[in-house]
């Protein structure tokens, strides 16, 4: 066999809504040597409610570490190479556990998850001053999207998590802490930490003094101990303490949509991506400033790769609903039996006939921030058939994206030139060329889509002690671009957008 010439090799957990990966990386290259996958089961209890199983979340971590091993062993690479672990995450999905048994209270309630619009709607009557006290610390509008309302839900609803709290052995993380204080011990020693930019999604952190507020704390009673202590995204958090990897470091920690952004290197005012994953979710790097949004997109703390290093801001556009309608239209449907598929189903018609499709399943987030939207299909007729629905539902991520862009333009003054991409969805070339055409700019893609978890190894072996990954542009050789330009007409990409604002507002105002 083939001895490959290597530099230290760094691994990252990507523990998305979707699915869970582990992947190892030269951090000379950026070549992915080895990785492995497993789908992540998702619970709907009753309606509008998303749980996870955070045991199984932590079980298909450590089999597809186990799994990532064996096969870098069938091809004679030495995992002691292995030099750190970055871990990338969903992001606000909430985990209550006993510090004492190391079991979760309760399922991880998902950061899709609508059961908290009740108290949503309580805490907005009581929000004190005026109704910019949330937004102004977090850079967050009030929605059932964030950890702090599940959190207050849990705490409201669920004895055994009151009781924990009250014998002072509750723990609170989002996915990030859950996993690093299991894989660094859990009840024997394990780290109890969170970084700036999950901590960011929480509601419960000041994201100009890098914080836990106080009286965010109190406005949402929050008892303080039950949370994590904030880091940087790159550091030693502490040590791996069981499995293969025993030993090695975990010394990055991003939510998965700032390791996208660093791993697609935007590290330029001005720079960003779109990761299509069960969400779309736009970032623009702001630099050093926080920028407060006129047109319903989130301010958030991109990442700080370093105790030292200075902290870095985005504007983010998030969607609520991409990948997660091909999933739907697979399980629910069953039109489809794996995702690859719809692009089958797509290129059989190339068009949607005049349908369109609303997946606001969850509500609309961003620009409209509608709780009261539900998912539509319109503009039927005898003619349709699965695979105009199947167009449908992939122009739904083109034109939802549009609209967090357009947001973004004009927030930032300074149009795109171009979109980068990433995620799950990017690997479908037919979704990829209509967005060009409904935006209207190229698209352009790493040949390398897993940027997330490239994000962060990077940020994982460039920590202090660990010192393998330099985050210059040739530390990324490996990674090549591929460009989708526009192909139709703008005048037709208007027609088709402007009628899906159409749709959009017949979804509006479905539930009160
Ligand atoms: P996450 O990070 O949210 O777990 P991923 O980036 O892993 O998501 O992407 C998975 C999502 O992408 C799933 O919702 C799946 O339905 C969708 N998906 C995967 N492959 C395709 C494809 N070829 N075409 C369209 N959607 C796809």
């Amino acid at each position: 066999a083939k001895k490959a010439v290597l530099g230290p090799l760094v691994g990252a957990v990507d523990q998305g809504t979707s699915s869970t990966r582990f992947l190892v990386f030269n951090s000379k290259t950026a070549e992915l040597l080895s990785h492995h996958q497993v789908e992540i089961k998702q619970e709907f209890p009753r309606e509008g409610w998303v749980e996870q199983d955070p045991k199984e979340i932590l079980q298909s971590v450590y089999e597809c570490i186990e799994k990532t091993c064996e096969k870098l062993g069938q091809l004679n690479i030495d995992i002691s190479n292995i030099k750190a672990i970055g871990v990338s995450n969903q992001r606000e999905t909430t985990v209550v556990w006993d510090k004492l048994t190391g079991e979760p209270l309760y399922n991880a309630v998902v950061w899709l998850d609508l059961r908290t619009q009740s108290t949503v709607e309580n805490l907005s009557k009581r929000i004190p001053g005026n109704n910019n006290f949330v937004k102004s610390k977090t850079g967050l509008p009030l929605s059932t999207y964030f950890s702090a309302v599940k959190l207050r839900w849990l705490l409201d609803n669920v004895r055994t998590v009151q009781k924990a709290v009250e014998e002072n052995r509750a723990l609170f993380g989002t996915i990030d802490s859950w996993l690093i204080w299991s894989l660094t011990g859990g009840i024997n020693g394990g780290v109890h930490c969170t970084d700036v930019t999950n901590a960011s999604r929480t509601m419960l952190f000041n994201i100009h003094s890098l914080e836990w507020d106080k009286e965010l704390c109190e406005f949402f009673g929050i008892p303080k101990e039950i949370l994590p202590n904030v880091r940087s995204s790159s550091e030693i958090y502490g040590l791996m303490k069981a499995g293969a990897l025993e030993g090695v470091p975990i010394s990055g920690c991003l939510g998965d949509q700032s390791a996208a952004l660093v791993g697609q290197m935007c590290f330029q005012d001005g720079q960003a991506k779109n990761t299509y994953g069960t969400g779309c979710f736009l970032l623009c790097n702001t630099g050093r400033k926080c920028v407060f949004s006129e047109h319903g997109l989130l301010t958030t703390v991109a990442y700080k790769l370093g105790r030292d290093k200075p902290v870095y801001y985005a504007l983010e556009g998030s969607v609520a609903i991409a990948g997660a309608v091909i999933r739907w239209l697979r399980d629910n449907l069953g039109i489809i039996k794996s995702s690859e598929e719809i692009e089958k189903l797509a290129k059989e018609v190339g068009t949607s006939y005049g349908c369109y499709f609303v997946p606001a399943f969850s509500g609309l987030y961003a620009p409209y921030w509608e709780p009261s939207a539900r998912g539509i299909i319109c503009g039927l007729t005898q003619f349709t058939n699965k695979c105009h629905i199947a167009f449908a539902a992939l122009e739904a991520v083109c034109f939802q994206t549009r609209e967090i862009l357009d947001a973004m333009n004009r927030d930032c003054g300074i149009p795109l030139s171009h979109l980068q991409v990433d995620g799950g969805m990017t690997s479908n070339k037919i979704l990829m060329q209509l967005q060009a055409d409904i935006l209207y700019i190229p698209v352009v893609k790493p040949s390398m889509p897993e940027t997330t978890a490239l994000g962060a190894a990077m940020a994982a072996g460039a920590a202090e002690g660990v010192g393998v990954w330099s985050l210059e542009p040739e530390d990324l050789s490996a990674v090549t671009m591929e460009r989708f330009e526009p192909q139709i007409n703008a005048e037709e990409s208007e027609i088709r957008y402007s009628t899906w604002k159409k749709a959009v507002m017949k979804s509006i105002g479905w539930v009160t």
